[in-house]
């Protein structure tokens, strides 16, 4: 933040006539000494992965995730949790990167993003080319061993279920849980402290697909505003943040970062 004295944020340059919300963002992406991501659901929609909190949409239509997909649910009964978490595993295994990965993954090449920051489990966001991605709530990427730590690769565990369906250690009988922030537990601490340590010494945070609402994500933009940084937040549906970004965008993703990348 050193030397940048007049850095003004609030709801006035949303909302005042000028030119486009991309060509905008691309000035400020190229003045800003450090820009973060922040992504969220809505950037793994494009790839064929519901955002959960879409009522109505995919396999979180019959369950209630935060009964089924609880830390409680995996400790009483493994087996039914993974009953249905086991086909989640599998589903979002198989997707692929979609073009507004891709282009978050261009920035960082160009030097224009330091890091970015996700809520989201499926690694799209490295499989697209990011290389700094901090995962605040985990990943599919491995699962492990509740008892001896072991860790299994995603494309390991299909070979750990027993016949009642639970996944087992094959070194210790233990059970295999996925590496990913179920609800009820602690969210990683190292994830977190980076997290708050990026938005912290943020110019810019570019907010993306994210409806900026679920602790921790909910926390950081702010983070960067208190230090003087600016939010461009790209997401369809309102967020707590709209009247402080600097830029507005609430089109399609895909089609918003590409435009982005297109003015730079
Ligand atoms: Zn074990």
């Amino acid at each position: 933040m050193a030397g940048q004295v007049a850095n003004t944020h609030g709801g006035s340059s949303a909302s005042r006539p000028g030119p486009p919300a991309a060509e905008r963002l691309a000035g400020l992406l190229r003045d800003s000494g450090c820009t973060v991501a922040l992504t969220g659901a809505g950037v793994s929609v494009p790839s064929g992965i519901p955002d959960f909190r879409t009522p109505g949409e995919g396999i979180w239509e019959k369950v209630d995730p935060m009964e089924v997909a609880h830390i409680d649910a995996f400790r009483r009964d493994p087996a039914r949790f993974w009953g249905f978490y086991r086909q989640r595993l599998r589903m979002l295994g198989e997707k692929e990167p979609n073009d507004a990965h891709r282009a978050l993954a261009e920035l960082e090449r160009r030097g224009l993003l330091e890091a970015v920051i996700t809520q989201n489990i499926d690694t799209l966001h490295q499989r697209a080319g990011s290389e700094r991605v901090i995962e605040v709530h985990g990943s599919i990427r491995t699962s492990s061993c509740q008892s001896c730590g072991a860790a299994f690769r995603l494309e390991a565990v299909e070979d750990l279920f027993d016949e009642g369906g639970a996944a087992i250690c094959p070194q210790c009988g233990g059970d295999v849980k996925p590496d990913v922030v179920l609800f009820g537990e602690l969210l990683p601490a190292d994830a977190i402290a980076e997290a708050e340590a990026l938005a912290d010494r943020a110019d810019l945070m570019l907010c993306v697909g994210s409806s900026l609402e679920v602790y921790p994500v909910a926390g950081l933009p702010s983070v960067t505003l208190r230090g003087g940084g600016r939010l461009a937040v790209i997401t369809r549906g309102p967020t707590p943040f709209d009247s402080d970004a600097a830029v507005r965008m609430d089109g399609d993703v895909v089609a918003d970062l590409d435009a982005v990348l297109a003015a730079l």
